[in-house]
């Protein structure tokens, strides 16, 4: 299970690069999304949301946890940093073996309920307006994933 690795110089080129991916995402997909407060994870997700077909505007699920969004499949986007000294459960498993996909950001912190077979992408700064997309697939389903991307 090797990591790669992708570079993107604004936010748009690392919606692209979602885009891509998002477009190509199927039913029961579960993605985990790592980094620094301000890397790009929310960004990374619009651009996601929009390969998955989803028009209305991504925003940051921080408030509410998790957000449900309509497209060619439906889009759970959680944000689950509020629950960092918590273990309250608000029914991830029933999320992540449904029919949807699954982005979580500060995945870290629900890392119980995780599925072993994910999608794990860490942002990591490298300038102003660079960042360096590292993306692991661990489970064959996203091995394919990737090498249909990359
Ligand atoms: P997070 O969800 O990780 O806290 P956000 O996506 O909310 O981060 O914020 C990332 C910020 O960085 C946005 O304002 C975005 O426009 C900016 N940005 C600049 N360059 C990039 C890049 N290459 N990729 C992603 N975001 C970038
Ligand atoms: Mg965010």
């Amino acid at each position: 299970m090797s990591a790669y690795h992708f570079k993107t110089k604004s936010a748009e080129e690392t919606m692209s690069f979602a885009e891509k991916l998002g477009s190509i995402l199927q039913s029961g997909d579960v993605l985990t999304l790592a980094g620094d407060l301000g890397a790009g994870k929310t960004t990374f997700t619009k651009g996601l949301a929009k390969g998955l077909g989803i028009t209305r505007t991504v925003n940051s699920p921080t408030f509410t946890i998790i957000k449900e969004y309509k497209g060619r499949l439906p889009l759970y986007h959680m944000d689950v940093y509020r629950l960092e000294d918590s273990d309250e459960d608000l029914g991830f498993e029933e999320y992540f073996s449904g029919d949807g996909v699954c982005v979580v950001e500060w995945a870290v912190f629900i890392e119980e309920h995780l599925p072993e077979e994910r999608l794990e992408l860490v942002i990591s700064h490298k300038g102003d307006d660079e960042r360096e997309i590292q993306i692991t697939p661990i489970g064959k389903r996203y091995e394919e994933r990737v090498k249909e991307i990359m």
